[in-house]
Formats: structure tokens, C-alpha cells, sequence
């Protein structure tokens, strides 16, 4: 199955989702960047996720904290102290390092050297603020989007009308020293995380965790993964970060085994709690369902508002290991094709069977041949009469097949194709990627009926 991985890698390359970053210059500490169609791929997944989150779901709202954050913020989560530390062994030969976790033998695995006993490793990236390099200007770029979250916890309470129980969502970059980076953007030190940060009561927090665990497994589910390729998994207590009372990951099948795509936590009151205690902010939540209501004004007053840390359930979902999981499982091999090419060779086709709202491009528009001027222009003028409305591209090169094959292999949805006819009727044929079943539509009805196609 690690050919398949290569396959996919090979693809991204050559078609422009993914690229090794720093190339020229030899690559650089296994980062990846991301190509025009992996841009479009890796937003459309972000999109399909705060949509989700900040419009289907109720009464969250979203965020867009800074990277650099004070350091004390990682003094109160515990990530500097031992709690977001890798336990590493150093062969004494080669002097490569090794997550423990991760050996299978006491061995080095490079060069069968004897190893050392384990040393904590912090995986937090250090820089410097300003223009002086010394302790007191140390920052840290942040190993979780979420610690922004709960710095501006009272800050969104109080600019918005927002009530317990609700959610504040972001997307953005986190960074993290990973030993072992690898199995291409599985894991890198540079991500993105979309991560919710539901606020809840804490008597409330076990049901909330069950509603939110469904509704992130729905989202992989309703975006076209396979049912077979995704579980959950419970993390037993004694393995669960210093910050989780409970800890349930999604999980999908990878060619390299099972591994997790989102964690579902429930952080407790961990973060404001130590937040309120490093910072001298009182970050409890004052409960005012009791004196909002007349009737019941008089029995409480003041003094007996409910006054409490709330709980906190998340969801952190990667934007790469998504992207990575929706590459893989809509990474389809036709033996053999299944469109016509002139050539009497049949050649393997790869078609990539996204789900329409995350495929980069959307409709790719076809002349049937070149060589005819009044057919390229009329191609030429659909292409930029759809421009404005979906992403789009124009392709003239090859013939009608191997151009079919093209679009087919990095998901492009719908292809128009104008052939002689079209000069006549005023009209092109629609070819869907997955049925490939054509249909003749008349230009003047065209927007209508791809936004139709598309967005239902
Ligand atoms: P792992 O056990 O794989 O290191 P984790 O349990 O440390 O992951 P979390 O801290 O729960 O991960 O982060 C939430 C999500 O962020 C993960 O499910 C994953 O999608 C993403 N993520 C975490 N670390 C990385 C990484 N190094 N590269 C890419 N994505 C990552």
C-alpha cells in the first residue's frame, strides 16, 4: 500500500497540490507547500468546515487570534513544562534521535547503536520578539490554535450577546517540533488546525461531547469518505494529555495503518482555570439565566448567581490530514480507462472522486478541437462568462480524451465540451465526472444550470 502513497505524492507534484518545500535548495525540515490546485482544495476544505461549524451549527461565532502570543500563555497551559514534551533516546553511534514511543526495539533503528536513556523533548518552536535576542524576549509560535481561543474568552463574551452554552471557532497555523515528521503531510512541524472550543456548563459536558463527536464524524461522512475507512477511538486515561479528561479520536484507514484525523477533547476547566490563576483574570462565567427571569429575580439574588469555570469541549481537526484523507480515499485507478483516446494503447486512468464542494476546479471548458477559430472563440467566451461564477479552466491541448483524462485525474466536476454543433445551436454538452454521462444545455441557461449542479 505504500505505493499507493507514492502515487498520490507523485500526483500532487505533477499536477500542483503539493510540493516539497525549499526544492531548489534540497528541501527543508519536511515541510510541503501547498500548489494553485492544492490551494484551491485545502480553502475549499476549510470553507466546507466553517460553514459547518459557524453557520449550520448554532450560537458559534469565529476568531482569528495572533500566532505570537505572550509566553506566559505557555507557562499557564502547561505546554512548557513537561506536559507537551516527547520522551526522546539518542543512539550513542549515530547520534540520531528517536521518539521512545515509537521504537520497536532498544536498538537504534538507523545503525543497531546502543541508545540512551529517554530525555524529555519540548516540541514548542522558540523565536525572539524584537530586536534583541536575549531570555526576556523569547516567544513561542503556538502548538495549538486553541490557547488564543481562551485568551479572548471574556472578550467575546462581553462584545457579543452570546450565552452559555456556546462556541468560538478558528483556523490557523500551528507549529510543533515533531521528531518524527513524515508520511508526506501527515505530519509536518508547520499545520493548520480547525478547532471549536465549545464552552459548556459542567454538568453538561458529557452530553455535549457525545453531540459533538456525531457531528464531526458526519462532516467526514456527508463530504464522502467511506463509512469503512473512518472509527473512533477512546484513548485509554493513562495516555491522555495533561490538559483532557476524555479523549476521543477520529481515526481513518491511511495506506501506513489507522491513525487519527481529529481529536474530540474534553479540556474540563484545565485552561481557564489556569489561565484565571496565571493572569489575575477572574475568567469564571457569571450564570445569569436566574436573574434574567423576573419571576424567579426575587428568590435569587446577586450572591447566589451561579459563578463557575465552564467546561470545554473540542474538536481539532487538521486542515492537511484532511486534505490527505480526502486525497486518498477519492484516489480512484480505472485498469485499462474508461474514456476514448485516439491512442490504441488503453492506459491506467486516475480519477480523483472528490466531493463537488472541495474538487479545485470546478468546470473545465473544451473545444472540441483547435484547429477551428469560430469554436475556439465561442469556447473562449463561456470560459470567460463562467469565470466570475465557479473556478475555472480552459484547455485546448490534445485530444477530446486525453483532455477528459486531465481534468479527470484532479476532480474537476464538470466538463463542457463545444463541438460542431454548438456553432449552430448555440449550445455545448456537460459531461459529469463521475456518471459521465452527457447532456446538451443551451449557453444562455449555462450559469443556472452548473449552480444548480454544483451547489445542490
Ligand atoms: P499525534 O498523536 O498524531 O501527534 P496529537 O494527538 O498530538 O496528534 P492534537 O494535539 O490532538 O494531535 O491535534 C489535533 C489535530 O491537529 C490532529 O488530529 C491532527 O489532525 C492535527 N495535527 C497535530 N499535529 C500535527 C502535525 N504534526 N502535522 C499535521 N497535523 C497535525
Amino acid at each position: 500500500m505504500q505505493n499507493l502513497m507514492q502515487k498520490i505524492i507523485s500526483l500532487c507534484k505533477r499536477r500542483g497540490f503539493v510540493y516539497p518545500s525549499s526544492e531548489i535548495y534540497g528541501g527543508f525540515g519536511s515541510g510541503y507547500d501547498f500548489g494553485p490546485l492544492g490551494v484551491e482544495m485545502k480553502n475549499n476544505i476549510k470553507m466546507a468546515w466553517w460553514e459547518e461549524i459557524t453557520q449550520v451549527q448554532e450560537n458559534i461565532v469565529g476568531l482569528d487570534a495572533a500566532i505570537l502570543m505572550s509566553p506566559k500563555v505557555w507557562d499557564a497551559s502547561g505546554h512548557l513544562t513537561a506536559g507537551f514534551a516527547d520522551e526522546l533516546v539518542e543512539c550513542k553511534k549515530c547520534h540520531h534521535r528517536f521518539r521512545k514511543d515509537f521504537l520497536e526495539k532498544e536498538k537504534c533503528p538507523d545503525c543497531g547503536g546502543e541508545l540512551t536513556l529517554p530525555k524529555k523533548f519540548n516540541l514548542m518552536m522558540k523565536t525572539f520578539v524584537g530586536p534583541v535576542e536575549d531570555e526576556a524576549s523569547v516567544a513561542y509560535l503556538r502548538a495549538e490554535t486553541c490557547q488564543g481561543i481562551y485568551l479572548n474568552f471574556l472578550n467575546v463574551l462581553n462584545s457579543s450577546r452570546l450565552k452559555i452554552p456556546f462556541g468560538i471557532a478558528q483556523i490557523g497555523k500551528a507549529f510543533r517540533n515533531e521528531i518524527t515528521p513524515g508520511n508526506f503531510i501527515y505530519r509536518t512541524r508547520e499545520f493548520e488546525q480547525m478547532e471549536l472550543q465549545w464552552f459548556c456548563h459542567p454538568k453538561t459536558a458529557n452530553k455535549f461531547f457525545e453531540y459533538w463527536k456525531g457531528i464531526r464524524m458526519k462532516w467526514y461522512l456527508s463530504l464522502g469518505i467511506k463509512k469503512e475507512n473512518l472509527r473512533f477511538k477512546e484513548i485509554p486515561k493513562e495516555e491522555l494529555a495533561h490538559y483532557a479528561k476524555r479523549v476521543v479520536d477520529i481515526e481513518y484507514k491511511f495506506p501506513f495503518g489507522w491513525k487519527e484525523i481529529e481529536g474530540i477533547h474534553n479540556r474540563g476547566d484545565w485552561d481557564l482555570s489556569n489561565h484565571s490563576k496565571h493572569s489575575g483574570q477572574d475568567l469564571r462565567y457569571v450564570d445569569e439565566l436566574r436573574s434574567s427571569s423576573p419571576s424567579l429575580r426575587s428568590v435569587f439574588d446577586e450572591e447566589t448567581k451561579e459563578k463557575y469555570f465552564p467546561y470545554i469541549i473540542e474538536t481539532s481537526a487538521g486542515a492537511d490530514r484532511s486534505f490527505l484523507t480526502f486525497l486518498i480515499d477519492a484516489y480512484h485507478e480505472i485498469k485499462g480507462g474508461r474514456t476514448k483516446t485516439t491512442k490504441a494503447v488503453k492506459e491506467e486512468e486516475v480519477v480523483l472522486k472528490l466531493d463537488k464542494k472541495l474538487a479545485p476546479i470546478k468546470v473545465a471548458v473544451l473545444p472540441l478541437v483547435k484547429n477551428k477559430p469560430e469554436l475556439v472563440k465561442k469556447a473562449k467566451e463561456v470560459y470567460q462568462m463562467l469565470k466570475p461564477h465557479f473556478v475555472c479552466q480552459y484547455d485546448e491541448a490534445d485530444s477530446i480524451g486525453r483532455r477528459y483524462r486531465r481534468q479527470d485525474e484532479i476532480g474537476t466536476y464538470l466538463c463542457l465540451t463545444l463541438d460542431f454543433e454548438s456553432l449552430k445551436q448555440d449550445d455545448l454538452t456537460i459531461r459529469n465526472r463521475d456518471t459521465m454521462k452527457q447532456q446538451r444545455v443551451k449557453i444562455n441557461d449555462l450559469v443556472r444550470t452548473l449552480k444548480e449542479k454544483l451547489e445542490n
